[in-house]
């Protein structure tokens, strides 16, 4: 009977249509987080993501369910109850992250300061932070250079902030924040991180009398917009496929290592597509040659994404242990105590492989395979609560534990390598 009735839910779910709007809002989606249990449990998802749109926030595809796992995906107005339903008939535990997504995506905005200007405390548009990296060359000069490193799919400009004494500095850091234009906790990272090496405390403005800085606060800058004017929820860039079925692909997995093999797709409309051919993109391509070019001088590689709380390094595309495993490892142990110290916020760390899961075509075992050591990707805060709806109210407190890991990364990169 049961089986039965799932089959009809399952119709039932496939059969209502999603309507596309202009601007998409989110009133009674719901997200949910399934704790899976058995095989059961995840044929049971994939069953219903044969039938519906689901949208995966962790793992960021259905493919990596696993047993003994939690599974935290977004289901649209129409078929949120029907979804429930379901779970609850085949006893899989779960519980609803977000009741109302549209609720959760205007509680973020909770800094209620009316300043309309550029804040390290708020979410920034794109236009405001273009504004400050303007700003901040002409106040800086010395410090601060903007280098324009191409254009983006849709004409915008990619600027990577120099920050550093050029003079002094011979030894460079790499970080980007946005490759996932949803993770809006990522940029406004990069941002605070700049203001922490211009005027922070000393011990982070030491850092850059012997450390250029190269920074990208958005990556993926189309993509970044279109969350703010169309689809808050969107995650790739912005180009469309050959056959223009979908737009976009997951600048995350288009690097050229191992590419498009485990944990990406060649499906166009996937959440996860590699794209149609390693560094296929243009942002892709203007970053990885810009770090080509850099390479003698670039000793690390920090890339900022949301959530889960995680410290990873390589490899993502294989559960092999790296070569300096050890060393990174322990790197990242003593980052991930910096951190913690602060607010006691916990994280987890290891190779990305077995810490959260595989996957090709990633951009820290780009930059690993280029010779790049202290390659590292961080998951900001939070664990799930919130996912990519990280509250205003909590940029401050994450930037600052994130700004004693990273320094100590930085610290440990400037005095061990060669
Ligand atoms: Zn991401």
């Amino acid at each position: 009977m049961y089986k039965v009735m799932n089959y009809f839910l399952i119709w039932v779910l496939g059969s209502a249509a999603s309507a596309v709007l202009a601007k998409q809002t989110f009133h009674g989606d719901k997200v949910f987080r399934a704790k899976l249990q058995t095989e059961g449990h995840v044929a049971l998802i994939h069953k219903i993501k044969e039938a519906i749109k689901l949208d995966f926030w962790h793992p960021d595809t259905a493919d990596r369910m696993v047993p003994h796992t939690e599974a935290d995906f977004h289901v649209h107005s129409d078929q949120a109850d029907s979804v429930q339903i379901l779970l609850q008939q085949n006893s899989v535990p779960y519980e609803v992250l977000f009741h109302d997504l549209q609720e959760g995506i205007e509680a973020q905005l909770n800094n209620t300061k009316k300043s309309k200007r550029h804040s390290y405390t708020k979410y920034n548009t794109w236009e405001k932070i273009v504004e400050w990296t303007s700003k901040l060359t002409k106040k800086y000069p010395n410090l601060v250079q903007r280098i324009d490193i191409g254009k983006s799919v849709e004409g915008r400009p990619m600027y990577v902030l120099q920050v550093g004494n050029p003079d002094s500095a011979t030894k460079a850091i790499f970080m980007d924040c946005g490759i996932h234009a949803r993770e809006w906790i990522s940029p406004a990272f990069c941002q605070w991180f700049v203001k922490e090496l211009i005027k922070g405390k000393n011990n982070i403005r030491e850092l850059v009398k012997s450390l250029t800085f190269y920074i990208l606060p958005v990556f993926n800058i189309d993509g970044y917009v279109w969350t703010w004017t169309e689809d808050r929820m969107w995650r790739k860039n912005r180009s469309p496929s050959e056959d223009a079925k979908c737009v976009g692909t997951d600048l995350n997995r288009n690097f050229n290592i191992s590419w498009c093999d485990i944990g990406s797709s060649d499906e166009p409309c996937s959440e996860i597509y590699c794209g149609a051919a390693a560094e296929s993109e243009i942002e892709t391509k203007n970053v990885a040659s810009f770090i080509r070019s850099h390479v003698d001088s670039i000793k690390a590689y920090i890339s900022f994404h949301s959530f889960s709380q995680m410290l990873l390094f390589p490899f993502s595309y294989t559960y092999e242990l790296a070569p300096d495993h050890k060393e990174l490892d322990e790197i990242a142990k003593g980052a991930v105590a910096e951190l913690q110290g602060l607010y006691g916020t916990s994280y987890t760390y290891g190779p990305s492989a077995s810490t959260i899961y595989p996957t090709a075509g990633s951009s820290d075992d780009w930059a690993y395979s280029l010779g790049i050591k202290y390659s590292f990707t961080f998951e900001l805060r939070d664990e799930g609560k919130k996912g990519f709806l990280l509250p205003q109210s909590q940029i401050k407190a994450t930037c600052q534990e994130t700004t004693l890991a990273v320094a100590y990364i930085a610290k440990y990169v400037l005095d061990h390598s060669t």
